[in-house]
């Protein structure tokens, strides 16, 4: 069995149209299986060069560089509307973490619903995200409504109307939820439930960290008021890159973010004594853009324009279910259970695999088999497939050595873990 997956791989490999794509990445060694979550995608090799381009600017232009940086925030997060969130120019802006976007769409979005005194989330939903929903709600003396989907085994956090429904009343201001779940990979129905939750009278603001560069998005045809989401993961622009926000254009007049920087200013450089908000997406900036970071997110989105997002999330379906065929060869009879979706319309760009040694499993296969996947609390593991830069022959060696790994309990020597994060 083991030479047909293999010959398997190399079809799969030979039939990839995106096959090409992973010479554009760097990658130094290529006995690592980079599986990784996806909590950092790989460095294009057009990036050192296209940072370096903006340095020689700075170090020519000066200041006078900023007559054309001022408005990079927006220019970036156009090309991010058309290259891979469906979205038309003027409503995304690049800026910021996702974190600091998603405090101010969620805190616009409960600022114009104020007789209303709810907020839903999910218990799965990304620890930032709960996080700042808990310091909204008591700052706006709301009511925080966690919406349990860790404990059902069918859906995989993945959450659907039958759940939402008895939750939503015409007192709720605001909902959030992921686009994918970042621990299980289950995909919800975006359109769906955008239009659910709009017909309560309420926002739905969605956290697209998972799904952007992984799954089709179209936010404008879907019907998306407000979304959020990063850009080191499935786009490739490394640690801390700048973050995104989607604010659909009907609501721009009327939504307000709590920091009215001087960059949301209508006439900025006169700098007048009263905060005045600029017409469009423009109202929604902070301030001054991290121009380097920007550059990073344009090198990377330039290949995943030529890609298409149609074939990456092809390659992102398909290259998941040969990881879910191979799991259920090779790793559920070694105790592991699958903990995504199986329809490849309900995940995104990773599964997840559970074990009751996770933990130490996911060091051992770091440290002495040269398989990167990140351990989640409380007992999974996250696989991803990165549609650009993963290829099915790495899919197959790094399920190999998962396999050969726990059926020969090597594990067990492993130390424990390893560093403080992913
Ligand atoms: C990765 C991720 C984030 C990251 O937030 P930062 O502010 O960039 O640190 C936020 N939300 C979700 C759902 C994520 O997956």
């Amino acid at each position: 069995m083991t030479q047909s997956w293999e010959v398997r791989a190399q079809e799969l490999d030979e039939r990839d149209s995106l096959r090409s794509f992973r010479s554009e990445f760097v990658i130094n060694d290529e006995s690592v299986c980079y599986l990784d979550g996806n909590s950092l995608g790989r460095l294009p090799v057009s990036t050192p060069a296209a940072i370096a381009e903006m340095l020689a600017q700075w170090g020519d232009e000066l200041v006078s560089g900023w007559q054309h940086w001022v408005d990079e925030a927006q220019r970036t997060g156009d090309v991010l509307g058309s290259t891979v969130l469906g979205a038309a120019a003027g409503q995304v802006l690049a800026c910021d973490t996702t974190s600091v976007n998603f405090y101010q769409l969620c805190s616009a979005a409960v600022r114009a619903r104020p007789d209303r005194q709810r907020i839903i989330t999910d218990a799965a939903n990304f620890p930032t995200d709960r996080y700042i929903l808990q310091g909204i709600a008591r700052e706006h003396n709301l009511e925080l409504v966690i919406l349990d989907n860790e404990q059902d085994d069918d859906q995989y956090e993945r959450i659907t109307e039958a759940q939402l429904t008895p939750l939503l009343a015409d007192d709720v201001a605001l909902v959030s939820l992921q686009v994918v779940q970042y621990r299980s990979g289950a995909r919800n129905d975006v359109p769906g439930l955008t239009e659910l939750v709009r017909n309560y009278g309420a926002f739905l603001v969605w956290d697209a960290s998972h799904a952007v560069g992984s799954v089709p998005l179209a936010f404008d045809a879907d019907g998306v008021d407000l979304a959020v989401g990063c850009t080191y993961k499935y786009l490739n622009s490394g640690p801390g890159a700048p973050a995104w926000l989607y604010v659909r254009k009907s609501l721009q007049p009327t939504l307000q973010v709590p920091i009215q920087g001087w960059f949301a200013q209508a006439d900025q450089f006169a700098m007048g004594a009263e905060f005045e908000r600029a017409q469009g997406i423009r109202g929604f900036q902070i301030a001054s853009p991290s121009i380097v970071g920007l550059r990073s997110i344009n090198a990377s989105l330039s290949i995943i324009a030529r890609a298409g997002m149609p074939a990456i999330s092809q390659k992102a379906a398909t290259a998941t279910a040969f990881m879910i065929d191979v799991f259920d060869e090779w790793l559920a009879p070694l105790g592991f259970k699958l903990l995504t979706p199986r329809d490849a319309n309900q995940r995104g760009g990773h599964i997840r695999i559970g074990h009751p040694d996770a933990d130490i499993i996911c060091n051992a296969l770091r440290v002495q088999h040269n398989v990167i996947t990140d351990y989640r609390v409380p007992d999974s593991i996250r696989v991803a497939a990165s549609p650009l830069t993963t290829s099915f022959g790495e899919i197959l060696e790094g399920m190999r050595r998962i396999r050969d790994c726990v059926a020969s309990q090597c594990y067990q020597n492993a130390t424990a873990r390893i560093g403080r994060v992913t």
